[in-house]
C-alpha cells in the first residue's frame, strides 16, 4: 500500500529518473518538437522535491496534489499542465486516506487520466503521453502490479514509434512525424517504473 512516505519515495525516484534521462528525453523532443522535454521535466521535478520538503504532506493524496500543482506552476511547456493535472487529480481522488491500496490507486490514476484527456484532448493512438498512461492505468485496474503497469507504459511508449501525432507540437509535422518515439510517453514510463521501484 502507498503511504505518504511511499508517495514521496515514488516522486523522488521519478525525479532521479528524469535527471538520468534528461538528455535522452530532450533528444527525443528534437526531431518532432522543440528539444526541451527533458529540461522542462527536470525543472518541474526539482521544484516538486523542494515543495515536498517544505510542505511535508501527511498523506499520499496530499503529496501527489502538491507535486501536481508544483508542476503546473513551474513547467511552461505542454508537459507541465499535463503531468501536473495527472498528479493533482490523482491526489485529490485519493482523498485523505493515509494508506492507499492497489485498487484505490488505480481508481485515483483513472481520475488523473480522465483529467489529462479532458485537458489535452488526446486519445490512445494520437502519439502522446496518453499512449503510455492509458495502458498503465488499465493494467492497475486489472489488478496488475506496479511493475506490470510500468511494462504496459513502456510498450505504450514504444507503440508511438509508428503513429502519426495528432496533438502537441509533433502534430505540426503530420506524416513526417512517424518513426519517432514520443518523449512524453517515455516520461510516463519512467513515472510508473519509479512507482514500481518504490515498492508500492
Ligand atoms: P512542449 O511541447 O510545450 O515543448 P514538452 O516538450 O515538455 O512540451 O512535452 C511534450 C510532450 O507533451 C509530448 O511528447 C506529448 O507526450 C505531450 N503532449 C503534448 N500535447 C499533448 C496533448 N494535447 N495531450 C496529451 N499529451 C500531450
Ligand atoms: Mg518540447
Ligand atoms: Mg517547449
Amino acid at each position: 500500500a502507498l503511504t505518504a512516505a511511499g508517495a514521496r519515495e515514488w516522486l523522488q525516484r521519478f525525479a532521479t529518473a528524469v535527471d538520468e534521462h534528461a538528455a535522452e528525453l530532450t533528444d527525443l523532443d528534437r526531431p518532432i518538437g522543440d528539444s526541451d522535454h527533458g529540461v522542462n521535466l527536470q525543472r518541474g521535478t526539482r521544484a516538486v522535491l523542494a515543495a515536498l520538503e517544505a510542505a511535508d504532506p501527511p498523506t499520499p493524496g496530499a503529496a501527489l496534489t502538491k507535486a501536481g500543482s508544483t508542476l503546473v506552476s513551474t513547467v511552461g511547456g505542454a508537459s507541465g499542465p499535463l503531468f501536473g493535472t495527472l498528479l493533482r487529480r490523482t491526489g485529490k481522488a485519493l482523498g485523505d486516506s493515509g494508506s492507499v491500496d492497489g485498487a484505490a490507486l488505480a481508481t485515483g490514476l483513472r481520475a488523473g487520466l480522465d483529467a489529462v484527456v479532458a485537458l489535452g484532448g488526446a486519445q490512445v493512438g494520437d502519439a502522446t503521453l496518453v499512449d503510455a498512461l492509458a495502458p498503465a492505468v488499465e493494467a492497475l485496474e486489472a489488478g496488475g502490479s506496479a511493475a506490470e503497469a510500468a511494462e504496459a507504459a513502456e510498450r505504450g511508449a514504444a507503440s508511438t514509434d509508428d503513429l502519426v501525432a495528432r496533438k502537441g507540437r509533433a502534430s505540426y509535422l503530420g506524416d513526417r512525424g512517424t518513426g519517432h518515439r514520443d518523449p512524453g510517453a517515455v516520461s510516463i514510463a519512467l513515472l510508473f517504473a519509479a512507482l514500481a521501484g518504490s515498492g508500492a
